[in-house]
């Protein structure tokens, strides 16, 4: 990655003095690292998207069908009516510069079109244009202007510079929420096939797999057989592995990454670990093998396409209510959405732990509850017994992933879990965590290799924060809720805060945790000796 990658000091150069020229009049340069490719043909047509053909975002022609222009606003016309939010978002912002600077792509790049308030400018000008009386009558006076392929483009470029994190939005003190107006830009471009191979390929592998990785249902059990192993042979204990067990109390949902790839892997041996500690009458699935939706950012429609086979594979199964893992975009999807898209989940009843009795009443509809809740409240009932001495390896800190945490308001039971597992925890600064945590810079479908010079300056706030705690404390070690988060932090750290590693709260459990008639542990989940 590092060969044509400038040094960290370089891509802090930031030149941050405004252009000659109006925002209106400058146009994006498809400049190699700061932009994602394009879907492959085979998924476009996989998932039957529109006007399939090759094309990349540097070429000149976009191979836009003739129509493009009347596809656009057709669809802005639906969208307006269909989401009242969406108007009003488009309607009320004073420019009030509020979220200006709150972006880390703004941060990070010094571009003033990552700035909240001037990304959404760039469709609320063409809404202006086409929707309002005043951008009507006198076009570009009242902040209205035509809707060109060199407008499209900039859609592009931008919309897909914005991880939909929502961070700006804490700080609007109208609550506008850019995500969503990315969210609708994104919708709008796919109506013309402009979209991204980083979210189309895993969507198109959900759609014939069940997992954003395409990982068919023989070899998900294969690689979780290997779990069973690699437990056995660290703890001497053989856990249990259900996976399609009819009648089952609970489905179990990770993101697929927990077991395809690492350090994402020791979270699943944590899971697996815990699981058969408690007892728990649960089961995997080997069709809904996913959490993750990469649905949500693309179309609404495709998000709840990608939702509904979770709850399908629940009716199968007939279990009583869902766990899910540690994934950023399933909790997002379930929480702001999914009782809009497939549900409410009325076939499945209220969540309760089978072990402490607690009832979850915030998932009353979703009927899903988050591993973090489920976890906390077996540690807060003294259901487990731990040994925190054996993470002492690490100084920990948490970084707040923001769909979890901003979307679901998950914020203390991962920290007291956290406290409860390890020894030493550290807070990032205040302003970089918890609501306001800053965003790994590859959500939404930007973790893309080519995206990389984009990712490591989106990424900057976060790691910067990191680098405050491990030069104050001797910070060594991240814990994240998010498989995006797993894949992204390492190289963000590697290059801005080299010696900080990333991992999963549940691998911190599984470490912890002392098994009933466990052989004596010599090493971490990782094979680590312990105490080193
Ligand atoms: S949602 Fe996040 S990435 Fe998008 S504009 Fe707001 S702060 Fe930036
Ligand atoms: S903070 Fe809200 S009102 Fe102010 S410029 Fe940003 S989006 Fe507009």
């Amino acid at each position: 990655m590092a060969e044509e990658l400038k040094k960290p000091d370089d891509l802090l150069d930031i030149n941050l003095s405004p252009p000659a020229q109006g925002w209106m009049e400058t146009t994006p340069t498809f400049r190699k690292g700061t932009y994602c490719y394009s879907a492959p043909l085979k998924h476009q047509q996989y998932l039957e998207l529109p006007n399939q053909r090759e094309w990349q975002p540097h070429d000149a022609d976009w191979k836009l069908p003739a129509n493009w222009k009347e596809i656009i606003l057709d669809g802005m016309e639906k969208l307006l009516k269909k989401h009242r939010s969406f108007r009003l978002f488009l309607d009320i912002c004073v420019r009030c510069g509020a979220c200006a600077d709150k972006c880390h792509f703004f941060i990070g790049s010094g571009d003033p079109k990552n700035m909240p308030v001037l990304r959404a400018e760039l469709l609320r000008s063409v809404y202006r244009r086409y929707f309002t009386l005043g951008g009507k009558l006198f076009g570009k006076l009242a902040g209205g202007r035509e809707l060109t392929v060199d407008v499209l483009k900039e859609w592009f470029y931008y919309f897909f510079q914005c991880t939909e994190c929502r961070r700006c939005s804490v700080y609007c003190p109208f609550g506008i929420d850019t995500c969503e107006i990315t969210m609708m830009a994104r919708e709008l471009l796919n109506l013309v096939g402009c979209n991204i191979q980083w979210v189309i390929e895993p969507a198109s592998n959900c759609f014939r797999t069940g997992n954003h990785l395409g990982v068919p249902p023989h070899a998900f059990k294969k690689t979780l057989e290997f779990a069973v192993d690699e437990i056995e042979d660290l703890t001497g204990i053989r856990v249990d592995l259900p996976i399609n067990k009819k009648g089952a109390e609970i489905l179990f949902i990770a993101p697929s990454a927990d077991y395809f790839a690492s350090p994402h892997w020791f979270t699943l041996l944590g899971y697996l670990m815990l699981f058969h500690e408690i007892g728990l009458d649960y089961t995997w699935s080997a069709y809904a093998s996913e959490g993750g939706n990469f649905g949500l950012f693309h179309s609404m429609e495709l998000a709840k396409r990608l939702n509904d086979k979770i709850y399908a594979e629940a009716k199968r199964l007939g279990v009583k209510w869902i766990l899910g893992g540690e994934c950023g975009h399933m909790w997002r999807t379930i929480h702001q959405y999914m009782d809009t898209f497939n549900g409410p989940a009325d076939f499945l009843e209220e969540p309760v732990s089978p072990i402490t009795g607690t009832r979850f009443e915030n998932t009353k509809s979703t009927k899903m509850v988050h591993i973090a809740e489920f976890t906390a409240d077996l540690i807060k009932h003294n259901k487990l017994k731990l040994a925190p001495h054996r993470n002492d390896k690490w100084k920990v800190t948490f970084h707040d992933s923001c769909n979890p945490a901003r979307a679901m308001g998950l914020f203390e039971e991962p920290r007291f879990i956290i406290n409860n597992v390890c020894n030493s925890f550290y807070e990032m600064p205040e302003n970089t965590i918890k609501e306001r945590t800053f965003c790994c810079g590859s959500g939404a479908g930007l973790g893309a290799d080519e995206n990389i010079e984009m990712r490591l300056r989106g990424g900057f706030p976060r790691a910067n924060a990191v680098k405050y705690v491990k030069e104050t404390y001797g910070v060594n070690m991240v814990a994240c809720m998010c498989a995006i988060d797993k894949a992204s932090l390492p190289p963000l750290f590697e290059y801005w805060v080299p010696g900080v590693e990333v991992a999963g709260v549940h691998e911190l459990v599984g470490n912890a945790l002392v098994m009933k008639g466990e052989t004596e542990r010599k090493t971490n989940l990782r094979g680590e000796p312990l105490g080193e």
